[in-house]
């Protein structure tokens, strides 16, 4: 049903909504809110906290004053609380207010707390009835994901209607539903957007993942079902040039790594085609693999592709593939296909991949594209491959003639979930890092460590070495709290001194600019880096030594494990210093996880372990596993529910009637990016 069917929508505001992601009245019904609001009981005065919302009863004393600013118009009322205390109450452009604030009259006003000229000001706060405000203070009400031109009342609005226009449809089993205690499908999206309480939003919220991890898992067995059957018209050989590009290498392959790599050829040389999940922590050398794996096909007469997720990765695979064959003497073509080529470069490219002129192509999505016709593809490796979906996984063996399909992971989840989540894949373990790497020195502090970061960050880079550092947003923003790149590096380049140059990266930036950025750090011509999180996968950049990560309360330990994991990569001692910027006990309890153990398995057990139910606002743990709702470590305990529900479906211990079958398969997964 088309959006303009609700009143208020029309055709400007349903552009607004496509941005969003919302292109049907149906779509409306799984527009999520992000989080709830709940009207908090008022305060006094001299219990308001600074830089929060809260919501204050208060009468007021004056006559509000208005001020202007060029087009701004101020204006200030003048409140007390019940015991007396003053506080003062601004808004902006809201002249109407003057006829609405006399004297005396007593309010709750509910706003953001600030300090300033000494006293409180509470900034912009909306203003409600007493009675009106008691009555919303049990409710929670939903906050929407917001693009530019949408309000949060907008979207409140344009919901209430879609519940009248369409209905969500059942589409678990009734067997599983009676099963595993899930309450209707209607009854839980209604609820997630109105829930009565916190209670009634959990049970929604618990059928709802339960659906997401329900049809994942379903997609997988149907895909696996698939591979089985699959049969290896790529039978591949490893080749002599292999043997002794191993024995050249700089250093010795670990034993896991062997391990992996006899499983590998097991595979490639069977009668049914690869599809072999690398899973090993960052560090433990997937790369090679990788590599040797495309070397193979290509030394074969085939072609070999590697798919990472960023162009900066992408672009350093192709250089250590380029290199190594160089150094080997192999005589193979290589070419790399990004986003930021020049169009000409990119016919070009497509050209020599048809022709069969290149036997390696490295790059990021550009590989999957409908242009790109390989010659003659044989395996297809996709790096960091959380970052990809399953979907993608599948287009990419469409590319060639069923390739074999090895896909790497650095995201350590624990073998229990891994087993579920990489359900159609089998599964190599890389559970060893390369010999005489040094363990990483790891601290957890407050804010007020940062001096002493910032001496000790000055002594590293005097004595060579490079560092980054992490804040969570790009600029500032009044709705997320926290540090961001942009300013932080300013302030850095007043405390370091001239000497020592820094620049900022984040995702928003143009490719070819983040490539530039990434290359002078490379070559040392940058020695601090401000970053998002963009530089957590993969980069290799063995001679930085300091990881510091600020805010890093508001990361899932999984993250900054991979964080952490950008470091440690040389024969240097490397360090890595979290800071908390809120402060809090269990986020410090969290990140301490982190100080005690390298390990990303041990760390992703004992995260799983700390979290209890009703976690779930904050951060996401688990990497990249892209679910609307659920986070396959928060909700670990409905995963494995939804995987033993597949499970007693599929071999008939749960019976399901025709129709529900029908359903069962027409699900397409559309709304889960898989
Ligand atoms: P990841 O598994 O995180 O992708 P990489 O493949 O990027 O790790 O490897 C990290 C670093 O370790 C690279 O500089 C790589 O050359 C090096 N490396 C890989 N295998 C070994 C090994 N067996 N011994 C020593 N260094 C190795
Ligand atoms: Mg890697």
């Amino acid at each position: 049903m088309r959006l303009n069917e609700i009143n208020g929508i029309g055709e400007k505001t349903e552009k607004i909504f496509y941005r969003a992601g919302i292109e049907k009245v149906e779509d409306l019904l799984t527009y999520y809110p992000r989080y709830y609001d709940t009207f908090e009981e008022p305060v006094l005065v001299r219990n308001l906290e600074c830089d929060r919302t809260q919501a204050i009863y208060a009468t007021v004393v004056r006559n509000v004053e208005v001020k202007r600013i060029r087009n701004l118009q101020i204006i200030t009322g003048y409140l007390r609380d019940s015991e007396g205390y003053a506080l003062r109450a601004v808004w902006f452009n809201s002249a109407y207010l003057k006829g609405k604030l006399h004297i005396g009259d007593t309010f709750v006003f509910r706003g953001f707390v600030k300090e300033s000229r000494g006293g409180f000001e509470i900034s912009q706060p909306k203003i409600y009835g007493i009675r009106e405000y008691n009555k919303k203070m049990g409710e929670m009400q939903p906050v929407y994901s917001l693009v530019s031109g949408m309000t949060n009342n907008i979207v409140q609005k344009a919901i209430k209607q879609a519940f009248n226009l369409t209905e969500p449809t059942e589409n678990i089993p009734k067997s599983v539903k009676e099963k595993f205690n899930l309450i209707d499908k209607s009854v839980a999206i209604k609820a997630i957007h109105y829930p009565k309480n916190y209670e009634d939003m959990q049970l929604a919220r618990n059928r709802l993942i339960f659906d997401e991890f329900f049809y994942f898992i379903i997609t997988l067995r149907n895909l696996k079902e698939k591979n089985d059957i699959t049969v290896n018209e790529n039978k591949l050989e490893e080749p002599k040039e292999i043997t002794d590009l191993i024995n050249n290498l700089p250093f010795k392959l670990t034993n896991a790594q062997l391990r992996t790599w006899n499983e590998i050829k097991e595979d490639i040389a069977s009668d049914r085609v690869m599809n072999r999940l690398v899973q090993g922590d960052v560090g433990s050398g997937k790369t090679i693999l990788a590599v040797l794996l495309v070397l193979t096909a290509a030394l074969n007469g085939k072609q070999g592709a590697i798919m990472a997720p960023t162009e900066v990765l992408a672009r350093q695979h192709f250089e250590f593939v380029t290199e190594l064959i160089i150094k080997n003497n192999l005589n193979l073509n290589v070419a790399i296909l990004v986003g930021s080529l020049t169009a000409k470069e990119k016919r070009l490219a497509y050209e020599k991949i048809e022709s069969g002129e290149t036997d390696i192509v490295i790059g990021t999505h550009a590989v999957i594209q409908d242009k790109v016709h390989f010659k003659d593809l044989a395996v297809a490796v996709t790096d960091e491959q959380h970052r990809f979906g399953v979907r993608q996984r599948e287009m990419i063996s469409e590319k060639g003639n069923h390739p074999h399909i090895m896909v790497m992971s650095a995201t350590p989840i624990p073998r229990t979930l891994a087993i579920i989540m990489y359900g159609d894949l089998d599964i190599s373990v890389i559970d060893e890092l390369p010999a005489g790497r040094k363990p990483i020195a790891n601290c957890v502090v407050g804010t007020e460590y940062r001096p002493k970061a910032y001496n000790f960050i000055e002594k590293q880079v005097d004595s060579g070495r490079q560092v980054y550092i992490i804040c969570p947003t790009v600029e500032y923003s009044e709705a997320v709290e926290g540090e961001n790149v942009i300013e932080y590096s300013e302030k850095l380049n007043k405390i370091l001194h001239p000497g020592i140059k820094i620049e900022y990266l984040h995702g928003r930036m143009k490719p070819s600019e983040k490539n530039e950025i990434m290359g002078r750090f490379a070559r040392n011509e940058i020695q601090v880096l401000v970053s998002t999180t963009v530089v957590e996968v993969g980069v290799n950049v063995p001679n930085a030594t300091v990881m510091m990560v600020e805010n890093a309360e508001r990361f899932g330990l999984a993250q900054l494990h991979q964080l952490r994991g950008r470091v440690g990569r040389g024969q240097y001692q490397s360090y890595c210093i979290f800071i908390n910027g809120s402060g809090k006990k269990d986020a410090e309890k969290r990140l301490e996880i982190l100080n005690k153990s390298n390990d990303g398995f041990f760390i992703a057990n004992e995260d799983l372990k700390l979290r209890g139910p009703g976690d779930f606002f904050g951060v996401r743990q688990s990497g990249d596993f892209e679910f609307k709702l659920g986070d396959i470590m928060n909700d670990a305990d409905v995963l494995k529910d939804a995987a033993m529900a597949v499970d007693l479906v599929e071999k008939g211990k749960l019976p399901v009637s025709d129709e529900e079958k029908k359903i069962l398969k027409d699900i397409q997964c559309n709304s889960i990016n898989i």
